[in-house]
């Protein structure tokens, strides 16, 4: 099996979270690739002369991989959002990358139980899922859930499902 892939933005935002919340904190432990979301990041790092040169948006990793995706017969799945707004944002994204495959999508306010949308997750077999449930719930519900998930790559993605949806 792939090695999974935890991607996740490091914005001022969540590493205050961070420290007040240990399952946050455990969550940007685990995750295997970080990204400075946010000019604050950057400012910090050059002041106690890191090497981190510039932002990177988590929208801009999150159409990066939908590219990669669309041009390697990857599939995605979307969860979270209001279902206005998912629906919207895979119909964008199926407009904008016809190739792309969309393995399916939840709404962030669905009455389905974690279990089910597990579940639902795994029989779409999708390869990469965004969640977009705000921070911290996206963090702590990728956390608790990601290990029981089949899919390779995951990435929190917070209000880009809005951006997308237009
Ligand atoms: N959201 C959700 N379920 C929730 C709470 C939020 O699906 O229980 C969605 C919300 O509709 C929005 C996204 O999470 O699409 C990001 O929410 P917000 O802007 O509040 O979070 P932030 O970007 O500040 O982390």
């Amino acid at each position: 099996m792939n090695k999974k892939m935890l991607l996740t933005s490091l914005n001022p935002q969540i590493l205050l979270m961070a420290l007040k919340d240990e399952q946050v904190g455990k969550y940007l432990h685990q995750s295997t690739h970080r990204f400075p979301d946010g000019i604050g990041v950057v400012k910090v790092s050059k002041w106690t002369n890191g090497n981190i040169q510039e932002r990177v948006a988590g929208i801009e990793v999150m159409m990066e991989l939908i590219r990669f995706a669309e041009k390697n017969s990857k599939s995605i799945f979307l969860y979270g959002a209001s279902p206005n707004v998912v629906e919207k944002a895979v119909l964008n994204l199926k407009r904008q990358h016809p190739e792309l495959k969309v393995a399916g999508y939840i709404d962030g306010y669905t009455t389905k139980s974690d279990k089910e949308i597990i579940r639902n997750i795994n029989d779409s077999q999708a390869d990469i899922i965004f969640v977009a449930l705000g921070s911290p719930k996206q963090e702590k519900w990728l956390l608790k859930y990601y290990s029981q998930l089949d899919s390779t790559v995951f990435q929190n993605v917070g209000g880009s499902f809005d951006v997308i949806s237009g």
